[in-house]
């Protein structure tokens, strides 16, 4: 029987870089896999009035793993609290989908170490990967705002941190540094508790560190080999993510994967909607066609697939691909071609 995916390709270059991981994926799983392709964020706000149907939500809770590109965009933007936004969709798919593990895996390619915004030398042989907690936390927390005074609350349980600490844990091989704010943030307090008894309890072979996240965000770009799991919580994961995507030298190359304690997981790229180049089919598709396969290796446990693309994606970049975001010409379409051509 054939996996269910559904594809939410959502705004700007997302419908364009959708149909460049399903080429791929037909090319090293063929007749594997089953499509179902839903309208999300601003495209479903102007469809339906919001970014996540009902029908939408129903689908991927049926599916094997959902496969999103992106949503969001200019024409969406909003201060009004009362009107749909596209991020809004993604929190809802998330929450609904019980995704509360955040996978982000960040190796910067040898044959674009020249692209890093670092030297050389920094960069070589980081091999780093970002555990973000995703449905807790401030983002999550009430939210109260009058003409003068807004508020957002920071709430994380005992069992919301043990679980994604399991996670960071789990994936380490020898060291996981776990970033918080312990000296001001009462919820970093009960986080590094919890998470020195969970270490100390299921992982003592693991070393672990704590580290503030000030300090962190330092360290990540003066010394990212360092590193090796980071775990940490909502928020301070959403910008250390980002940073620790920018020593690839792209961002159009990270993918990410979302996971709870059952399937659908849920994967897509690191990057937005870029709707400052949506249209001129130039977008990197290789972030897309990266968290496909990170679909293949985490979702459907397909790892020689899985392998296949990303050895194809690392062989077409030795061989000179660029897109513009990587200092050359080749559109989405060329970029496409030269990976299946490595398969
Ligand atoms: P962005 O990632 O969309 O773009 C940042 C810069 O990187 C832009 O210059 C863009 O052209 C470039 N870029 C991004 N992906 C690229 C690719 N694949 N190929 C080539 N260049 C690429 O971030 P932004 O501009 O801050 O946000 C744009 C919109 O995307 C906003 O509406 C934002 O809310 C949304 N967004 C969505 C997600 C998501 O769906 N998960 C994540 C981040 C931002």
């Amino acid at each position: 029987m054939a996996y269910k995916i559904v594809l939410l390709g959502g705004d700007g270059i997302g419908p364009e870089i959708i149909p460049a991981a399903v080429e791929v994926l037909d090319a090293v799983a063929p007749g594997q896999l089953e499509y179902e392709e839903h309208l999300f964020g601003g495209a479903a706000i102007d469809a339906h009035g919001t970014p996540l149907t009902d029908a939408t939500l129903a689908a991927c809770r049926h599916a094997d793993a959902v496969l999103l590109a992106a949503a969001g965009g200019p024409k969406w933007d909003t201060t009004e609290p009362g009107l749909p936004r596209p991020e809004q969709g993604l929190l809802s798919l998330r929450k609904e989908l019980g995704l509360f593990a955040n996978l982000r895996p960040v190796r910067p390619l040898p044959a674009l170490y020249e692209a890093s915004p670092l030297k050389r030398e920094l960069i070589e042989h980081t091999d780093l990967l970002v555990v973000r907690e995703l449905t807790g936390g401030i983002y999550f927390g009430e939210k109260t705002r009058t003409d003068s005074r807004a508020s957002d609350a920071c709430v994380y349980t005992r069992a919301e941190i043990e679980r994604i600490a399991r996670v960071a844990f789990a994936a380490a091989r020898s060291r996981v540094t776990s970033v918080d704010k312990a000296n001001i943030l009462e919820t970093s307090r009960l986080w590094r508790e919890v998470v020195r008894e969970v270490h100390g309890n299921e992982f003592p072979n693991i070393e672990v560190e704590h580290v503030l996240v000030d300090t962190a965000a330092m360290r990540l770009v003066a010394a990212p080999r360092h590193f090796e799991v980071i775990l940490t919580d909502n928020m301070f994961g959403d910008i250390l993510s980002d940073e620790a995507a920018m020593l690839t030298g792209s961002i159009g190359l990270l993918p990410s994967a979302s996971l709870g304690e059952t399937p659908p997981g849920l994967f897509e790229p690191v990057h937005g909607s870029a709707p400052d180049i949506a249209g001129t089919g130039t977008a990197n598709p290789l972030a897309m066609i990266l968290s496909a396969a990170l679909m293949l290796r985490r979702g459907l446990r397909l790892e020689p697939q899985a392998l296949a693309i990303e050895s194809a994606v690392d062989k077409a970049l030795a061989e000179g691909l660029r897109t513009p975001d990587l200092g050359g010409d080749a559109t989405t379409a060329q970029a496409t071609r030269a990976v299946l051509e490595h398969l």
